[in-house]
């Protein structure tokens, strides 16, 4: 194609280059524990230019990347990323989870930090083809119930100092270890951003899953963390919306004052949030299957409903949702002088819807029903 079109990314075209050190894989208990994420031997690489459009992508031995100092992703934070898992069922079988809507972010993600298209057909492709290739050795069949976390990876690469939109990028996709759900604390203890630090505002970028939005997080998580808090709950506004849990989707189940029970979590249309994956799915397995025992609510919702919730007796019950710590109860916000405990239901492990969602989810996710969100590779 050298004076045609630029060429679309063409997972076809996988060129193949297998590692000749190939790596032990670590005991699951303390892979996540280092100072350094251990990835799996390969990784997925492709090239683009305005001019030429994408390179063949490469399987490779996963190895450090070469940029230059000058390179556009390190100075102007052109940068989006995707995260998802890899099951390994309880029916011996790999599986993958809605991942077109994965691409579809990263597309959104993209197209809000002018790198280029990226397919998202094709993009499946690449992420199959990791699995395929490392998902059997790093995630063996004696390990169902576990998973590997992929993180497909686009980069504007140009070295060029300007800003611009880049000439070049670079995606690429790993596979690694994250800490395990089970080692998670059963329970979340949220502390609410402080009056200083916004995460996400109306007309910003909160929405898409660029790198931008999470470095300024750290300042609020740090906080939170010395005082014994796993994340941060974002307030937006003068009223206190309550968006998002550090990097997951909020969700509330309560009474409300009409006596209705209700799951509420906050909505998509202000663009303040990310459309997460867990999120959407909770929300429509909810309207599927528990619509009878309540409504299911996308809207604004504050940190002083919540407050007034509790002081009712009214508030039930609190999740966070996404990928990487999946549905994990909140047991306790604290918001300024308040302190809000919430009930964790008759075993103490969650409430009862939390409990059901999950529940749900994770058979779908590890093979123990057959759906359709749940493709195996
Ligand atoms: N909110 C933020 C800010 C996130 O980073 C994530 C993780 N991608 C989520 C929510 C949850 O999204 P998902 O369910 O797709 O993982």
């Amino acid at each position: 194609a050298q004076n045609g079109a630029p060429q679309p990314l063409n997972a076809s075209k996988l060129i193949y280059t297998f590692t000749d050190s190939p790596r032990d894989v670590p005991d699951p208990a303390i892979a996540c524990t280092g100072k350094e994420t251990i990835c799996t031997d390969h990784m997925i690489l492709a090239t683009w230019n305005a001019h030429t459009g994408w390179s063949a992508p490469e399987l490779k031995p996963y190895g450090p990347l070469t940029l230059m100092p000058t390179a556009s992703c390190l100075h102007y934070a052109t940068e989006c990323f995707e995260g998802l898992k890899a099951y390994r069922g309880y029916d011996g079988k790999l599986r993958v989870f809605r991942t077109e809507h994965n691409a579809a972010r990263l597309q959104m993600s993209a197209n809000r930090i002018s790198l280029p298209f990226v397919d998202s057909k094709e993009l499946q492709q690449l992420i199959y083809a990791l699995i395929s290739v490392d998902g059997s050795k790093w995630l063996p069949k004696s390990r169902a119930g576990d998973f590997l976390y992929l993180r497909p990876t686009l980069i504007g690469t140009q070295p060029s100092l300007g800003v611009q939109a880049p000439q070049s990028a670079m995606l690429y996709i790993i596979m690694g270890y994250m800490p395990r759900v089970d080692s998670v604390p059963g329970r979340m203890k949220l502390l609410t951003s402080p009056d200083n630090l916004v995460r996400s505002w109306v007309g910003g970028f909160g929405y898409a899953k660029v790198g931008a939005n999470y470095g300024p997080s750290v300042l609020a998580s740090q906080a939170a963390s010395r005082e014994g808090f796993h994340q941060t709950l974002w307030l937006y506004g003068e009223d206190g919306e309550c968006t998002e849990a550090g990097g997951s989707n909020f969700f509330v189940v309560w009474l409300r004052k009409d006596g209705k029970k209700e799951l509420v979590t906050a909505p998509l249309d202000d663009r303040l949030i990310l459309d997460g994956v867990t999120r959407r799915s909770c929300l429509e397995l909810a309207k599927e299957r528990l619509s009878d025992e309540l409504e299911i609510t996308e809207r604004k919702f504050t940190i002083n409903e919540i407050i007034d919730a509790a002081a009712d007796g009214r508030l039930l019950e609190s999740f966070s949702a996404g990928t990487a710590w999946f549905i994990t109860p909140v047991s306790h916000i604290r918001h300024r002088e308040h302190d809000i405990k919430i009930p964790m239901g008759v075993h103490g492990e969650s409430g009862e819807v939390t409990g059901k969602i999950k529940g749900f989810l994770s058979n779908i996710m590890y093979g123990r029903v057959q759906h359709p969100w749940a493709a195996v590779v």
